[in-house]
């Protein structure tokens, strides 16, 4: 059993930069935990006080009931694999490997079957005397895995380990790793600054921003009921449209855009009434503006017209990107009766699937848990 927990746990490198700004939460066993956000957010030094590489400033982190703010990494009992692999180049991929139990001084017998079973785990048995610069960046990457393997830690922490490689190999070992944490089940802490790496590999996702936690869960619940603007946009490729309006009223809620207006079904209203005659944002995720016109006669949706700014074809899908005197949405639709840059066409938002955004603090207003609890 191995679970992590960070109890207030703030990083100041000096008084000018807090990297990390009252991080509160618990890892459980056996979890894959991604710590995903934009550049300086401040995932690394977060996963680097768990490692005790960095010294926390102020708070409390713990692996299993241990208090570990002032123990060594090497008592940790954790294992970590950097972006960079930091594989020693004068050693073979065995001594690389066996390096780490050699210095905790394992019996040599034990080291051989360590090493040989995560290498038959990583598939790379027959790279074994082979020196690192006579590898690829794939390969390198597993034994820097296997490495960590070994020493059979308590807790993996994996620092961007794939962003060194390119896009096809990326998705590979992504899968890989995923398929590792289920065969090992040990707990694992993995950073990346790649939503597509979180929401593929977490069963949990910590979103960070600006040395903040903003949101906590599921890969799934971000996507469909995260807590605010930040959030919303971060989640889902291509990403959320944001759209700034006013709220009015006429007959009902109506939200005017200032070259369109949406009339906003009544079960949203609970969740606006506060919000009637001011700006407000409004979310729609491109994958729910879209060129399906039998299904908008038959569903809750609303038909608008825009004039068509770019297409870009992806083969199984395409983006258009949707002209307002104000805003460019992109929609995702299916490659069916293509549009020609410059044309006006008409398109449907799911009004289904609307959300709304505080204008000033970007909180969240209504998304799908409300939408539940309405119906
Ligand atoms: P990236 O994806 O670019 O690695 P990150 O989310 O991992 O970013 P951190 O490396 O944790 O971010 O950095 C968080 C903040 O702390 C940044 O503003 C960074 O400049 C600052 N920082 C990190 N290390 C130090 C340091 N040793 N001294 C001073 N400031 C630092």
């Amino acid at each position: 059993m191995a679970y992590v927990e960070l109890k207030s746990v703030t990083k100041k490198f000096d008084s000018a930069v807090t990297a990390v700004d009252n991080s509160s939460f618990i890892i459980n066993d056996k979890e894959f935990v991604v710590l995903v956000g934009p550049s300086g957010c401040g995932k690394s030094t977060t996963l680097r006080m768990i490692a005790g590489l960095d010294t926390v400033t102020e708070g409390e982190i713990y692996i299993d009931d241990m208090l570990v703010n002032d123990i060594p990494p090497k008592d940790r009992d954790i294992a970590m694999v950097f972006q960079n692999y930091a594989l020693y180049p004068h050693m073979t991929v065995y001594q690389n490997m066996a390096f780490g139990l050699k210095l905790r001084k394992f019996t040599k017998k034990e080291i051989d079957a360590r090493v040989r079973e995560a290498a038959e785990i990583l598939e790379i048995e027959n790279l074994l005397d082979r020196k690192p610069k006579a590898l690829s960046g794939g390969q390198r990457q597993r034994v820097a895995v296997g490495r960590a393997i070994v020493r059979k830690p308590k807790v993996f922490l994996f620092d961007e380990p794939l962003s060194n490689l390119d896009a096809k190999l990326r998705v590979q070992m992504r899968t890989e790793i995923s398929k590792l944490h289920q065969r090992l089940e040990t707990t694992m802490i993995y950073v990346t600054h790649d939503q597509m790496e979180a929401m593929t590999m977490g069963d949990r996702i910590v979103i960070m921003k600006d040395g903040l936690v903003h949101q906590i869960d599921s890969p799934l619940n971000l996507y469909h009921t995260p807590k605010n603007q930040f959030v919303a946009g971060f989640i889902g490729s291509p990403s959320m449209n944001f759209i700034t309006g006013k709220l009015t009223f006429e007959n009902g809620f109506v939200f005017d855009e200032g070259t369109f207006r949406l009339e906003i079904p009544i079960k949203y209203r609970v969740a606006l009434q506060d919000h009637l005659n001011k700006k407000i944002v409004l979310g729609i995720r491109p994958e729910n503006i879209n060129n399906n016109m039998k299904s908008s006669r038959e569903s809750h949706s609303s038909l608008l017209k825009f004039h068509v700014d770019v297409v870009e074809l992806m083969g199984n899908e395409i983006f258009v990107y949707l002209k307002t005197k104000y805003h460019l949405l992109i929609a995702r639709m299916k490659p069916e009766n293509i549009p020609n840059v410059g044309e006006e066409i008409e398109v449907m938002f799911d009004l289904q699937k609307l959300y709304f955004f505080d204008a000033n603090i970007g909180d969240i207003l209504f998304n799908r848990v409300d939408w539940t609890e309405c119906n």
